[in-house]
């Protein structure tokens, strides 16, 4: 049987990306009559957060897909969170290393980076070898004995071609020379994604790798590692990349790309997995509008073409209109309900409103824009008794760049970036905010703005401030 997964890592907020490779597993081990997994790659404990797990399982099921395992509904073949394979990561890492595939590496970063050196200097290929990593046998020995810390690398050939079979594209043929003897566990003892993810789609017997494009260099890697334990590798898929309507990779500084920004704004999810089965992909009948279940009925991989695929907001929500056009009065009342008010969205505002209504005709006036999507402008709007028009957007400019650069959206560090840069432009922190008062709300009678944007996440405060300087 037909086996495929999806497999985030739980980093940041639901990528639109993720939806749109899981919605391709899916389509296709539902066509077969397979299953469809969802694993979570959280090797990197550093950047790993429960709370992104917990939005990405939400944002995939808002969307309306549903895997047949995972870390949520269990299965056979768990657990599906890589943290907690350690033990299965370590045996075989251990199996390697006895058959003399892979090797300690005692080598320090500072040794690392003279040896890239090295190669980059002497016009070399810069991937690091065995050959150049190796040390003599009485300096392992002493470093060993010292306790020195090490990772364990895998042997590379050092030259030939690699030539990896991939559905969409036939042979790809790669050279071993760019390939470096590969991390499989670093010095903390946790597995690179590389073994992790080798290792787990085997014993997870999965049949068919549906993944983007940016893992086509790592499938050298992927292939030898299954030849080392003696195993057959799944089919590759590389799927294109979303773009920005400039056809750069679909980034963040041009586009929203977490999932929790269309939900917030308001667009349907039916319409939402409509546009991602579009990327790339086109019914027989090249129709525009269809259902998940028309999309699985009708699904062919070998009809995903290989131009990247242009994510482009206004089309998306030409696509939700139509969708949002032909429900009932009914359906409509009950779904914009439940979109004003979801639980989730409303309670963390309830602090902030309760104190300052009277009655609850207060509540628009005063958080009609947690409701609202881009705020309307003029540059009228930020007229202000000591700021400039110039002022204002080197504010908002230079501000959005800050909120850019945030990692982990939270009051105090949205409050920390802002602070600091009023403190090095030399402006007043209450003229400061007044431009971002006016993005994000329109107005500045209103609840803190520091407040509203860590509400509002990052996605929509930052389309909202890019939204005011364009
Ligand atoms: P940034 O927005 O800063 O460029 P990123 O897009 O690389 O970051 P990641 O957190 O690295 O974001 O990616 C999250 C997930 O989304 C990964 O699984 C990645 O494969 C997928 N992804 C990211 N960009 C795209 C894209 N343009 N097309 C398809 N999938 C993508
Ligand atoms: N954890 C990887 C990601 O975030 C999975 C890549 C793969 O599917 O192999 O995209």
């Amino acid at each position: 049987t037909v086996r495929t997964r999806v497999a985030p890592s739980p980093t940041g907020d639901p990528h639109v990306g993720t939806a749109y490779i899981a919605l391709f597993n899916l389509a296709f081990a539902r066509q077969h009559g397979g299953q469809f997994l969802l694993r979570i790659e959280d090797t990197d404990q550093v950047r790993s957060t429960p709370e992104s797990e917990q939005a990405i399982l939400d944002s995939l099921r808002w969307l309306g897909m549903d895997w047949d395992e995972g870390p949520d509904v269990g299965g056979d073949y768990g657990p599906y969170r890589q943290s907690e394979r350690r033990a299965i990561y370590e045996e075989h890492v251990q199996k390697l290393l006895d058959s003399g595939k892979a090797f300690k590496c005692y080598r320090t970063a500072e040794e690392l980076d003279a040896l890239r050196q090295l190669k980059q200097e002497s016009g070399n290929q810069t991937a690091l070898k065995v050959s150049d990593l190796a040390l003599p046998e009485d300096e392992v020995n002493e470093r060993e004995a010292a306790g020195a810390p090490y990772v364990v690398r895998m042997n590379v050939p050092e030259e030939g071609v690699c030539v990896v079979k991939d559905m969409l594209r036939g042979e790809i043929e790669l050279d071993w020379a760019q390939v470096d003897a590969q991390i499989l566990m670093k010095s903390d003892g946790m597995p690179t994604y590389h073994l992790a993810n080798v290792v787990d789609d085997h014993l997870m017997a999965i049949t068919h790798v549906i993944r983007g494009e940016e893992w086509i260099s790592s499938a050298p890697k992927h292939k030898l590692l299954y030849e080392y334990f003696g195993w057959d590798m799944p089919e590759l898929c590389h799927m294109p990349l979303l773009r920005n309507p400039d056809k750069s990779k679909l980034s963040k500084r041009k586009n929203p790309t977490s999932i929790m920004f269309y939900e917030r704004m308001g667009f349907m999810p039916e319409a939402v997995l409509n546009y991602l089965g579009r990327m790339g992909w086109s019914m027989p009948d090249e129709s525009e509008k269809f259902s998940r279940d028309e999309m699985f009925g009708n699904f062919d991989i070998n009809r995903v073409s290989l131009g990247g695929p242009v994510f482009d907001v206004e089309k998306l929500r030409w696509l939700n209109s139509l969708w949002l056009r032909e429900l009932s009065p009914e359906q409509f009342v009950e779904k914009f309900a439940q979109w004003g008010f979801r639980p989730e969205n409303v309670l963390p505002l309830v602090p902030h409103v309760q104190p300052r209504v009277e009655v609850f005709s207060d509540v628009a006036p005063l958080a009609g824009h947690f409701l609202s999507g881009m705020t309307p402008l003029t540059p009228e709007s930020f007229e202000h008794k000591v700021l400039d028009a110039e002022a204002t957007t080197n504010i908002l400019q230079m501000g959005l760049w800050q909120l850019e650069a945030i990692r982990h959206w939270e009051k105090e560090n949205i409050e920390q970036a802002l602070f600091g840069l009023a403190k090095q432009m030399d402006v007043k922190i209450r003229d400061f905010l007044y431009p971002f008062f006016i993005a994000i709300a329109g107005t500045s009678s209103t609840i803190s703005v520091l407040d509203t944007m860590a509400l509002l996440g990052p996605d929509m405060s930052r389309a909202r401030v890019r939204h005011a300087v364009d």
